[in-house]
């Protein structure tokens, strides 16, 4: 049988592709994790020498890991492929899936993003606007910070005519704690340049997010 440390050893291999140079830090930081979870299950009422919750503290920690594998990477360099197209209309993509973890409570939270916007001469992939969001998602996060971010990268790399970013989630930690509110889901929106200003574009923008 592997000892945690092996066990934690490949798990941070998996993680940074190499050995991070920090490596030892992060071993004893993952060993210290491991004895909080540990603790936790007890704190909870719990055996955590029970075979079902023996492992636990390892899967949570690989977990952890993947949860927040967006900070490894800058999402916006996603859509620095840009390509020169005369389009100044609205490009929208709808029903963006995306899982994050809420930093208050360490609950997932997910749904959708809808991100448009108008071109200023360049656009950038379909896909690698999906790639972007993820980036953001899986990090602590609140919905409010990943839509503004979804929009600042946009306005960085592609600096469009206008932008707007609607993000829909449901809240775990409002599920099944606190107000257990189960059904509800929380909208959060970004809009910059003409989508700010024009109200048309704005109605065109939600008749388009109808259909
Ligand atoms: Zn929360």
């Amino acid at each position: 049988m592997s000892t945690n440390k092996e066990l934690i050893s490949k798990l941070l291999l998996d993680r940074f592709g190499k050995m991070p140079e920090s490596a030892d830090e992060k071993i004893k930081q993952s060993e210290q994790y491991m004895e909080g979870i540990k603790n936790l299950i007890a704190l909870c009422g719990d055996d955590p020498e029970r075979e079902g919750v023996e492992e636990t503290p390892y899967r949570v920690l690989k977990a952890f890991l993947e949860y927040t594998e967006g900070y490894l990477e800058d999402p916006k360099e996603h859509l620095e492929k840009t390509f020169d197209v005369a389009h100044n209309e609205i490009v929208l993509v709808k029903d963006i899936e995306f899982y994050s973890m809420c930093e208050h409570h360490f609950a997932p939270f997910f749904g959708h993003a809808h991100v448009a916007y108008i071109p200023n001469g360049k656009i950038t992939g379909l896909s690698k606007i999906g790639r972007m969001v993820d980036g953001y998602a899986k990090r602590f996060q609140v919905q409010e910070r990943l839509t503004n971010q979804i929009a600042d990268a946009m306005i960085e790399v592609l600096n469009p005519l206008g932008m707007m970013v609607v993000v829909e989630g449901k809240h775990m930690c409002m599920c099944g704690r606190g107000v257990k509110k189960s059904e509800s889901t929380t909208t959060t929106t970004s809009t910059r340049g003409v989508f700010a200003d024009d109200p048309m574009r704005r109605m065109e923008f939600l008749s388009l997010m109808d259909r």
